[in-house]
């Protein structure tokens, strides 16, 4: 079996090899290393091969192993991919480094009193319904100017957008959808990609990928 170590490798290097034609720098593309559902022994590999970002889906299961990693490799970014309830802000805010799915009124607000109460600001990224869907999260695409200046007016540091492809779908179009949106609304970071289609994400401007199964294998 192929190991954490290389598939890092692998990883890295169709990011670079992406990033050739796009004409951008591979240190400008965040590999957060998706490690939802895997146990801190399938995690530490990659910590000892030197990566140092990661993401996590879940609030409490975050709470249970990252604490004793970060111990062991203070330096590690963590970064808080999945869905947020409201009532889970103050954890978010105080374990993680970046959340990404910041996508409503009711959660800003939460993320407001929680940054006030630990004294510390999170950087998020908004995440926009890129595909319509009426199942998915994420901030409408008609509404998406209007809650930016409401983030920007709660004084809440702006990472850049993010989004999740329909799924079954070619994803390139959603991404270069997300690019504009941002470059329309003044952000830089796009937060897009995942294991199957990251080196599309990169081509078309992703500044952070979310990738889990490239890396760790098939989540159980
Ligand atoms: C699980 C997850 C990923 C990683 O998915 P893979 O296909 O395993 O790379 C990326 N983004 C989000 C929001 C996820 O929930």
């Amino acid at each position: 079996m192929e190991s954490a170590a290389n598939r890092l490798e692998t990883v890295q290097a169709n990011v670079a090899r992406m990033c050739k034609p796009a004409r951008r720098k591979p240190s400008d593309v965040t590999l957060i290393a998706v490690s939802k559902t895997h146990p801190a022994e399938r995690i530490e590999p990659l910590l000892k091969a030197g990566h140092r970002v990661f993401g996590e889906n879940r609030v409490q299961e975050a709470q249970g192993k990252w604490p004793a990693l970060r111990d062991m490799y203070p330096d590690t970014e963590l970064h808080l991919i999945g869905q947020l309830q409201s009532n889970k802000a103050d954890e978010a805010v105080e374990l993680f480094d970046v959340i990404h799915a910041l996508d409503r009124v009711s959660l800003l607000k939460a993320l407001v009193k929680a940054m006030d109460k630990a004294g510390r600001k999170v950087p998020c990224f908004i995440q926009v319904n890129i595909g319509d869907e009426d199942q998915k999260g994420g901030c409408a695409i008609a509404q998406l100017p209007e809650f930016i200046e409401q983030v920007r007016g709660a004084d809440i540091p702006i990472a850049g957008l993010m989004c999740l492809p329909p799924s079954g779908t070619e994803p390139a179009p959603f991404f270069a959808f997300l690019a504009k949106l941002a470059a329309d609304n003044g952000l830089s970071g796009l937060s897009m990609g995942m294991s199957g289609d990251y080196e599309t994400a990169v081509q078309l401007g992703a500044t952070h990928i979310r990738v889990g199964t490239a890396l760790f294998g098939e989540r159980g």
